[in-house]
């Protein structure tokens, strides 16, 4: 018998991942033959650990903090998305030997906004953070016909040159959280680690517009601090990041077997 198809996460920590259960449901529900694994990594071992689960034969990696800039370098080859973030959440072993580099946060992102009925074109968007999660997103977000967005970061310079890299492809600023007095967006997403740490970057009042959308990436098994400040200002729809987890899975597993699994039996598992 063929030795199974092994894939992984690697990141640090990643004791609490939840991919290898993803995983694991995407392949009995699509009859795929595979195995995923978790792999504690930190970046000074990254070369080695990847060197290391190729030569035996891996097929596929993901790859969390703080591994992302590091999976980009390494990567052979990348996709245009991937290229423009500066940033590869997913490795794909190639049949010509070569290792593809590819970011699926971003659509990860769209697909459950999407799915939560949330309309992106002609909207005013806000993003709290400037790191790599604000990176994946960028270009994704503004394929949907956003009419601006709006970065807004703690340092404040690296909001203001993340906005730069991207201005080309659609109306994009940035800002500090300051600068943030008296505008108003339709959607705000909070890209910043603040939420992990159960904080909430500091948000003047009116901020969110009538009918607006609140969109944490960070997520719990309680509602995440940013999720309840949208609640607080009356959101339409104040969501956390678990939807945009299995989606961006979703999108690393089509690439790695061709195959499309359902994502809703799955969220809704993650959530009972
Ligand atoms: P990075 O470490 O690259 O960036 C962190 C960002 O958060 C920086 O902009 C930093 O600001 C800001 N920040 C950190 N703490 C605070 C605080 N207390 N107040 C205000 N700003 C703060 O992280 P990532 O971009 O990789 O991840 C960001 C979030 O997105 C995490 O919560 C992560 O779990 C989530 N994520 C979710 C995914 C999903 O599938 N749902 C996928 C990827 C990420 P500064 O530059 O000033 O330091």
């Amino acid at each position: 018998m063929p030795p199974i198809d092994a894939y992984a996460v690697f990141g640090s920590p990643i004791k609490h991942s939840k991919s290898p259960v993803i995983h694991s449901m995407f392949a009995e529900q699509t009859g795929q033959q595979m195995q995923y694994d978790k792999q504690d990594v930190p970046a000074e071992q990254f070369k080695a650990a990847i060197s290391q689960f190729f030569a035996q034969g891996g097929r596929g990696v993901n790859c969390t903090v703080p591994l992302k800039e590091l999976a980009f370098q390494r990567a052979d080859t990348l996709t245009p998305r991937a290229q423009k973030s500066k940033a590869v959440n997913t490795l794909a072993m190639q049949s010509d030997g070569l290792l593809l580099g590819d970011n699926t946060d971003g659509v990860g992102l769209v697909t459950d906004l999407k799915n939560n009925n949330v309309t992106l074109s002609g909207k005013k968007v806000l993003i709290l953070g400037a790191g790599g999660a604000s990176r994946g997103i960028l270009l994704p977000l503004q394929a949907e016909n956003v009419t601006s967005i709006t970065i807004a970061n703690r340092t404040v310079n690296k909001a203001e040159r993340l906005a730069d890299e991207f201005k080309a492809s659609g109306s994009t600023s940035g800002c500090g959280f300051n600068d943030l007095n008296d505008q108003q967006f339709n959607i705000i997403l909070n890209a910043t680690s603040a939420s992990l740490s159960g904080d909430l970057p500091p948000l003047p009042p009116h901020l969110l517009a009538n009918d607006g959308v609140c969109y944490d990436l960070a997520y719990g098994n309680e509602d995440t601090p940013f999720v309840t400040w949208g609640y607080q200002q009356n959101a339409q729809k104040s969501l956390d990041g678990l939807g945009m987890l299995v989606e961006q899975a979703a999108a690393a597993f089509f690439i790695w077997r061709g195959v499309q699994p359902d994502t809703a039996p799955v969220i809704t598992a993650l959530k009972s």
